[in-house]
């Protein structure tokens, strides 16, 4: 596999721990993982894996995504390094792998509103484009005007009503498609007064999920009219360990490592308070977190 990628030795190492790119630092090695700096070298990536019958997969910040603990035994390709961003007045166009928050800071600057909810969320615009990211009464979906994606080494334009955009969805989880880079339009406002909404979003996050430990975001998506975190409470599962894994007693909708936790740990707990909160409620709670093995 090194031999057919050899001609990309500048961005691709072997062997390469997931664990340390993943904010929940769980998982094994990739085989091969590559940090394309541009559209051109990310094309080419595809391309070449495609060649060889190399499985890929793409990468933002793994800020979602729970690797496995035996790894991944293709390419992982991660986004991180592809992450220009360019100001045009209110609206502006970020790389697949800018930091959202990053965005939603350099906009708060500029004094302009829509991205404050974005504060605080560890992602890269492209795997938020890819979850219509949201929190605090807003989403991704709601400042989005294009984005453009790769599908078999062509560079489309997709415009923000043909994303299919729904509850940490888009069309881009049922495609192939690889998001390069997304467009937003934001709006001029005062801003003392985003600063200010920027920061009490940050707070309230800080007051409420355990972000001194390495997580993955919520667990469960929310059901229709409940709160994963508060059923999972209330079937009595805070706290509960499986290795080094917990059930955070901060916000019950995480699921923290406190140092040694595998995947194994995380997904034995996961399917403890489905399991619980199903029998007790009769929910059957839908996992965010996209687990690749
Ligand atoms: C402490 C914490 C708080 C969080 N708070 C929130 C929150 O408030 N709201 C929220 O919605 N989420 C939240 N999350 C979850 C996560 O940060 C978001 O879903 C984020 O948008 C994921 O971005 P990422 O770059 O990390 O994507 P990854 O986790 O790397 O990938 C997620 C999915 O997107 C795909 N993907 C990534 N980039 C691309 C691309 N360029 N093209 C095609 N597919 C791609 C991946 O293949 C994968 O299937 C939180 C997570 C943490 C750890």
């Amino acid at each position: 596999m090194t031999t057919l990628f050899q001609d990309f030795q500048r961005i691709i190492r072997e062997n390469e721990p997931l664990s340390s790119h993943s904010t929940m630092r769980v998982g094994g090695p990739a085989a091969l993982a590559a940090f394309p700096t541009c559209a051109d070298e990310l094309s080419a990536l595809i391309a070449r894996a495609g060649e060889g019958g190399v499985r890929y997969i793409i990468v933002g910040n793994a800020s979602n995504i729970l690797f496995s603990d035996r790894g991944f035994d293709g390419l992982a390709i991660f986004t991180t390094a592809m992450r220009r961003v360019s100001w045009n007045g209110s609206a502006v166009t970020a790389e697949c792998g800018a930091s959202l928050t990053g965005l939603a800071a350099a906009a708060t600057k500029k004094g302009l509103s829509g991205l404050e909810f974005a504060f605080g969320i560890p992602g890269t615009v492209g795997g938020a484009v890819y979850m219509n990211a949201g929190a605090y009464g807003s989403q991704i979906s709601a400042v989005l005007t294009a984005s453009e994606y790769l599908r078999d080494g062509v560079i489309h334009r997709r415009e923000a009503a043909d994303h299919a955009f729904g509850y940490r969805t888009s069309v881009y989880r049922s495609t192939d498609d690889v998001i390069l880079s997304a467009e937003f339009t934001l709006t001029p406002g005062d801003p003392e007064a985003i600063a200010a909404k920027a920061k009490q979003n940050m707070e309230s996050r800080r007051s409420k999920q355990p972000l001194e430990y390495p997580n993955a975001g919520s667990v469960f998506k929310r059901p229709e009219g409940a709160f994963p975190g508060a059923l999972i409470e209330q079937a009595g599962l805070k706290g509960l360990r499986i290795g080094g894994a917990e059930i955070s007693e901060k916000h019950a909708n995480f699921i923290i490592n406190r140092g040694n936790a595998t995947a194994d740990d995380i997904l034995r707990l996961t399917e403890t308070a489905q399991k619980r909160v199903y029998s007790q409620f009769g929910i059957l709670l839908e996992t965010e977190i996209i687990h690749i093995q």
